[in-house]
């Protein structure tokens, strides 16, 4: 068992930093802090990610990808969290990689692969991923989207709540009924296009974190899908969760693993130059036990990260590692970045040392792809079976 990565590895991961740091802090004359303060999605930077091959990643190099693994794929999004502040923009490209382009990958055809895989690795495409709705949050598999079989396929009524990218999507993965006696496994997956007859997008919905990733609604009204933009078969909503969504859940934090790293690079430095009572403040017990807390959290994370990762290179289901990582992954971050605020004592509340700002975009991690308390039912369920 070897922990650490290849030479190659390494370089691609500096590489993945430098273009970070120097090339997603400022688009379209807004800075992040600008960004986060006026709810500002940026496509140039997303532009730029794809150009760089973020998006492509895992994805086939005859579908525009540069095909490379789970593992690699998340040591990338680990540094694109480490290099780049910007959140909100890590949490979307990590929510199209692995819960639009996987399950399309997973169970897409071949003409549905070539139609858009290419165009959401080079950027054209922006997907976002419709399940929850007002009445359909934990239990998302009791959602009333209605998707209604007609002569050459389906018409599709309801309304997807609190969706990632959804006001900017091009593209949506949509969960919806087409079977109202099945429960479960009367669940399909649909992709719509944005510029289908009856569908919309909403405008983005104010919000506490990664504010720079617009969430809104996905309002389908008598909206027409052909036959071929039907996601797999028939009922494969459940499927596709415990495939491809159990995947996502705990992926999606892979840039958490490179905030928390750069969280903790600012609160030791902050640690050695502050001082009070005479001595930096982490020479204080108080302080330099939280600073061993957020090391350590970093280090268990990327732990179950990784573990995750390489079982499923390595072709096995992982729903109760994936299940832990995703659980302890996203309440290390918020931890860690409430320690961060305290470490940095009035400072950590202020705008302006961008600290505030880490704690509000990690608190979305407890919610989104399942909340903390579903993660704990899950894995006390799969440790019965
Ligand atoms: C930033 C963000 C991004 C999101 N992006 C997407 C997206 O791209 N696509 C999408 O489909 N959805 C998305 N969501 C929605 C998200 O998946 C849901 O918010 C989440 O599943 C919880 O549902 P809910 O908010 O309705 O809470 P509820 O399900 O109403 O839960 C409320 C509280 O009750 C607890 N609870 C509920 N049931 C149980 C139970 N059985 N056992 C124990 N506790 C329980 C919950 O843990 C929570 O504390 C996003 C949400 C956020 C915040």
């Amino acid at each position: 068992m070897d922990f650490s990565f290849t030479p190659e590895q390494s370089a691609l991961r500096e590489e993945v930093v430098r273009f970070a740091e120097t090339s997603l802090l400022e688009a379209g004359g807004h800075s992040l802090n600008e960004r986060d303060r006026l709810n500002v999605f940026d496509r140039e930077l997303w532009q730029r990610c794809a150009d760089f091959g973020i998006q492509g990643s895992l994805l086939p190099e005859r579908y525009g990808g540069s095909e490379r693994d789970a593992v690699d794929t998340v040591m990338i999004l680990e540094a694109l969290g480490y290099g780049c502040r910007d959140n909100g923009l890590t949490l979307g490209l990590g929510g199209q990689i692995w819960s639009i382009q996987e399950p399309i990958l997973v169970y897409g055809s071949e003409e549905q692969k070539q139609r858009y895989l290419p165009g959401l690795a080079s950027g054209a495409l922006i997907g976002a991923h419709g399940v929850s709705e007002e009445t359909a949050g934990s239990d998302a598999l009791s959602l009333r989207t209605r998707a209604e079989r007609v002569d050459g396929g389906y018409v599709l009524n309801g309304r997807k709540t609190t969706i990632g990218m959804a006001p900017v999507c091009d593209l949506a993965v949509v969960l919806a009924r087409t079977d109202p006696d099945a429960g479960q496994w009367g669940v399909s997956a649909f992709l719509v296009e944005a510029t289908t007859e009856g569908f919309e997008r909403s405008e983005p919905r104010a919000k506490t974190g990664t504010r720079t990733n617009p969430l809104g609604d996905l309002i389908l009204q008598d909206c027409f899908v052909p036959e071929s933009g039907r996601l797999g078969g028939e009922g494969i909503g459940m499927s596709l969760f415990t495939k491809t969504i159990s995947w996502e859940r705990a992926f999606i934090h892979a840039g958490h693993l490179g905030s928390m790293e750069r969280l903790i690079e600012k609160c030791v430095e902050y640690a050695r130059e502050r001082e009070q009572f005479g001595k930096p403040i982490g020479d204080f017990q108080s302080v330099s036990n939280r600073l061993a807390n957020m090391r350590l959290r970093q280090e268990t994370s990327r732990l179950l990260m990784y573990k995750a990762a390489s079982l499923k290179d390595r072709g096995k289901d992982a729903p109760l590692e994936c299940a832990m990582a995703k659980l302890h992954i996203a309440e290390a971050l918020l931890e860690s970045a409430t320690d961060a605020v305290r470490v940095h004592g009035a400072r950590g509340y202020l705008a302006e040392w961008d600290i505030e700002r880490e704690l509000r975009d990690a608190l979305g991690g407890v919610i989104y792809a399942g909340t903390s308390d579903i993660q704990r039912n899950l894995i006390a369920e799969l440790m019965r079976r």
